[in-house]
């Protein structure tokens, strides 16, 4: 058996908060937007006419719990 032991030498990168403020203020505002139009729209509220938005994510609604029909 061999006693040579070595330890790895490895860096971890940082991420600034500052550089990933932007993405998460993004990314939440998207999810918000598609969290509205999977629970509210054409619901209690319709931003377009139709039932186009409803149809689309009409599974989502339901898997997500939100009351539909
Ligand atoms: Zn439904």
């Amino acid at each position: 058996m061999s006693d040579i032991t070595t330890t790895p030498q490895v860096s971890i990168p940082t991420i600034p908060v500052g550089r990933l403020a932007p993405w998460t203020v993004f990314f939440v505002l998207l999810a918000t937007i598609v969290l509205f139009f999977i629970s509210a729209d054409q619901g209690a509220v319709s931003i377009p006419s139709g039932n186009a938005i409803h149809e689309w994510v009409h599974d989502g609604r339901h898997l997500l719990g939100f009351p539909c029909h």
